[in-house]
C-alpha cells in the first residue's frame, strides 16, 4: 500500500548511526530537534544561559558559534557551567574559515564539543582548502568527534561549482542555473565527505546537510543527496525568515522531506523578533514532528478557529491559557510520569463540533457558543464527566487536567 495515501508517515530511509555526546542520529533514531545560539561565545556567560533554555525547551543538541581565539576558549567553560547546572546536552562547534587554527591552538575546545561543523565552502581557497579541509579532520580523529559537512548555497564551494558548469555546458542540452546549482551543492557535500573519510574520518561520524532557502529546491537537493548516500541528514532551510513565513516555509519543506523518510536531525532557521525569545525555532521544530506523529514532546492542544457562532473572547483566552498551563508544567511532568506527552487536549468554541472534538482528545472542553446555555460540558476518554459554570472555568478545567494526568500516567520510577 502506498504509505502517504495511507495515513501513516514513511518508513525511515536507512542511514548509518552517528552518537553524537548521548545523542544517536540516523538508523532508526528518533529524528533529533537541535537549535543554534545568537550569543556572542565568547561570553561564556550569556552563551551558557541560552544553550540552557534551548535545552530546556528540549533542544537536543545545541550549535554555538566558534569565530575567533575568544569563542575557542571560552567553549570548555560553557560546558562546565552546563554540567554545573546538571545540563549535559551535547554542543556543536560551528567552525567557519580558521577552524583549522582555532581547534589546533584550543586542544581543551575541541575535547569540550561534542560534534564539529565545517562548510567546504569557507574552510579555505585553493591549495590550501584541502590542507585545512584535512587538519580538521585530523582533529576530528583525534578528539574522536562526529563531523557535520554542513553545504550552504550562500557559500557553495566555488571550484565545485565551476567544474559542474563547465561539464553542463559541455552538455548537448545543459541544464538550467537551478539545476546545476543543486548538483554543485550535492557533490560539494559527497565528495567532501569521500575525503574527509579519505582521511581517515570513520563513515559512521559524518552527518550532510546542504542547505538553500528555496523550498522546492531543498526538497529536490536533498532527495538526490538521500539517494546517492547513506550518511544520515540534517534537515533545515537555511534563512527560513521572520514569523509566519519562516515557520510556515521550513514546515513545507521538511513536512514533505520527513513524510517521505528523509531527514535525521532537524533545524529550523527562525530569525527571532526583537527581543523574541531563540526558543521558538525549538519549539516549531518540535511541532513539526509531532503533528505529523514522528515523536511526542507535550501535549497537543486541538482547538477550533472560531466564527460566528462564539463572539465572546472566552474560548480563545481558554485555548492560550491551556497551552501555555501545558508547556509550562511540562518540564515537571515529563521528569514525573511516563507518557505524559501523548496527552490530548480540546477546547472548542460550540456546540457544532465541540462536544465530537472533545470525545476524541484524552480531555475536551466544549464551551458554549452565542445563545447556547452557560454551561461547558467537559469529557474525559470519550465520556462527559461534568459540567463547567461560572466565572472560574479556566482554573476548574486547568484543575481536571492536572488530575487527569496524576492518576493516568504511571509515576517514574515507581514498581510495576
Ligand atoms: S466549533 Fe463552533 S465556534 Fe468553533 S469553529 Fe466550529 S462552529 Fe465555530
Amino acid at each position: 500500500m502506498d504509505l502517504l495515501l495511507s495515513g501513516r508517515a514513511c518508513a525511515r530511509r536507512q542511514t548509518r548511526q552517528v552518537r553524537v555526546g548521548h545523542v544517536s542520529i540516523g538508523s532508526g533514531a528518533p529524528v533529533v530537534v537541535q537549535s543554534m545560539t545568537n550569543t556572542d561565545t565568547a561570553d561564556d556567560f550569556a552563551t551558557t544561559m541560552q544553550v540552557a533554555q534551548l535545552a530546556r525547551a528540549g533542544s537536543e543538541l545545541v550549535r554555538i558559534t566558534v569565530n575567533n581565539d575568544e569563542a575557542a576558549k571560552a567553549v570548555p567553560k560553557i560546558r562546565e557551567k552546563l554540567l554545573a547546572m546538571n545540563l549535559d546536552v551535547p554542543l556543536v562547534g560551528d567552525f567557519h574559515y580558521n577552524g583549522h587554527k582555532l581547534l589546533a591552538d584550543n586542544p581543551a575546545c575541541a575535547e569540550a564539543l561534542d560534534k564539529l561543523r565545517i562548510n567546504p565552502g569557507n574552510v579555505g581557497q585553493g591549495a590550501k582548502r584541502d590542507t585545512q579541509f584535512a587538519s580538521i579532520v585530523e582533529m576530528a580523529c583525534k578528539y574522536d568527534k562526529p563531523v557535520r559537512i554542513g553545504v550552504n548555497w550562500g557559500s557553495l564551494d566555488q571550484s565545485v561549482l565551476a567544474r559542474i558548469m563547465d561539464e553542463n555546458a559541455k552538455r548537448a542540452v545543459p541544464r538550467d542555473a537551478g539545476a546545476v546549482m543543486r548538483e554543485a551543492l550535492v557533490t560539494s557535500a559527497l565528495e567532501s565527505a569521500a575525503k574527509a573519510e579519505e582521511y581517515g574520518l570513520a563513515g559512521n561520524k559524518i552527518i550532510l546537510s546542504a542547505k538553500v532557502s528555496s523550498v522546492q529546491d531543498l526538497i529536490a537537493v536533498y532527495r538526490d543527496m538521500a539517494a546517492k548516500c547513506d550518511y544520515p541528514l540534517h534537515l533545515g532551510l537555511t534563512e527560513a525568515g521572520m514569523g509566519s513565513k519562516g515557520i510556515v516555509a521550513s514546515t513545507a519543506a521538511l513536512a514533505v522531506l520527513l513524510q517521505e523518510g528523509i531527514g535525521d536531525t532537524i533545524r529550523v532557521s527562525l530569525t527571532p523578533e526583537p527581543n523574541g525569545s531563540r526558543t521558538q525555532e525549538v519549539i516549531v521544530a518540535q511541532e513539526i514532528l509531532q503533528t505529523m506523529g514522528l515523536r511526542a514532546f507535550t501535549p497537543m492542544v486541538t482547538a477550533c478557529p472560531g466564527c460566528g457562532r462564539t463572539t465572546s473572547t472566552l474560548f480563545q483566552e481558554l485555548a492560550s491559557d491551556v497551552q501555555s498551563f501545558v508547556r509550562d508544567n511540562m518540564p515537571i511532568w515529563r521528569d514525573q510520569y511516563d507518557g505524559v506527552e501523548n496527552m490530548s487536549l480540546a477546547v472548542m468554541g460550540c456546540i457544532v463540533n465541540g462536544p465530537g472534538e472533545s470525545k476524541h482528545a484524552n480531555i475536551g472542553i466544549s464551551l458554549p457558543g452565542t445563545g447556547e446555555s452557560p454551561a461547558a460540558p467537559v469529557f474525559e476518554d470519550g465520556v462527559k464527566t461534568l459540567t463547567l459554570r461560572g466565572d472560574n472555568i479556566a482554573n476548574e478545567f486547568k484543575a481536571i487536567i492536572e488530575n487527569y494526568v496524576a492518576r493516568t500516567y504511571p509515576r517514574k520510577g515507581a514498581a510495576a
